[in-house]
């Protein structure tokens, strides 16, 4: 049974070892990963929660790696945001993602709500500090002609919480042109609440762990009132409240009884490629 554990033990070693190795790969490769275009999008549809129509879509960078095929941000954004590799990264991702909407627009200008189509576009905390953010914000949008209302940036509750006034007059600058901020992963952070009134934000992404707390049958009647509570303290700031992860129908309706907005969620479409929203809204408003 020693030797076992041993062997256990070495296994587990060889295994992390493995795991950092291909750390420190994908890390000096991201460079010339960028450089070749071996980063794409998907698009994951964003919907109205009273109708299911579609108005706009996150955009998700994935890495087409030739040795290890595609790879999902959890793998390579921690390490990007850690060798600064996100800047010039998020900078593309918001130029593509922001050429593709105004590609929408002019094939389908409108979403269900008859509003521009959104594009939703995540900024990491090291983007944050950039301090070029909000400069080549104004560039790509003005770039694209894209209208400023149609992008909404997200930004991790966690990387705001005890965020001051320096770090938040970027958001405040491109709230001002018309931007939305959304805060990501919402109720994961354990922000002071009555912090919110003084950030720049219009919309809340309800964290993918509450919608998940509404699969169980009966769902938690804890998780019913926090999820009740943020909603109604969303709405009184007039905040638009978004959920994430949304996968039944049985989910949807529950968090449209609770006073939620707008979802996003396997449900109703899983990210993919571009062309595909264009369908969706199409059919929407057929
Ligand atoms: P996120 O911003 O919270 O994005 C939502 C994640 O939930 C996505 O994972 C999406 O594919 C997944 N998801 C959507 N609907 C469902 C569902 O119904 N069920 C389940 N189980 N999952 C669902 P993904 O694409 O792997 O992205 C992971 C994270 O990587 C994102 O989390 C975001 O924090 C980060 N990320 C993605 N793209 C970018 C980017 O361009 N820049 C930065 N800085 N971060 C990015
Ligand atoms: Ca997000
Ligand atoms: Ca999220
Ligand atoms: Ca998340």
């Amino acid at each position: 049974a020693k030797a076992a554990g041993g062997n256990r033990f070495e296994f587990a070693d060889a295994e992390a070892d493995a795991r950092a190795i291909t750390r420190h790969g994908l890390t000096t490769a991201l460079p010339a990963a960028l450089e070749r275009g071996e980063f794409f999008i998907e698009y994951q549809p964003l919907v109205h929660l009273g109708d299911g129509s579609v108005y706009g879509a996150e955009a998700l960078v994935r890495w087409c790696h030739p040795q290890h095929g595609v790879l999902g941000p959890d793998r390579f954004i921690p390490l990007a945001e850690h060798t600064g590799l996100i800047v010039p990264l998020g900078r593309w991702v918001l130029q593509e993602a922001v050429s593709q909407a105004r590609f929408w627009h002019q094939q389908t200008p409108l979403g269900g709500d008859g509003r521009p189509l959104r594009i939703n576009v995540n900024l990491s905390p090291t983007q944050l500090h950039h301090p070029g953010l909000v400069a080549d914000t104004v560039a790509v949008l003005e770039r694209s002609g894209l209208e400023p209302a149609a992008l909404c940036l997200e930004v991790t509750e966690s990387a705001l919480i005890g965020a001051d006034e320096d770090l938040l007059k970027p958001l405040r600058q491109l709230a001002e042109m018309g931007v939305d901020i959304a805060l990501d992963d919402f109720g994961t952070g354990y922000s002071n609440l009555a912090n919110l009134r003084r950030l720049p934000v219009s919309v809340l992404k309800l964290d993918r762990s509450f919608t998940q707390g509404m699969q169980r049958h009966p769902a938690d009647p804890v998780d019913l009132k926090i999820v009740e509570g943020i909603v109604s303290l969303a709405h009184s700031l007039e905040l638009a409240v978004t959920v994430e992860g949304v996968e039944t129908g049985a989910q949807a309706e529950q968090l449209r009884d609770l006073g939620c907005d707008t979802a996003q969620g396997w449900y109703y479409a899983r990210p993919g490629p571009p062309d595909r929203l264009h369908t969706l809204s199409l059919a929407d408003a057929v």
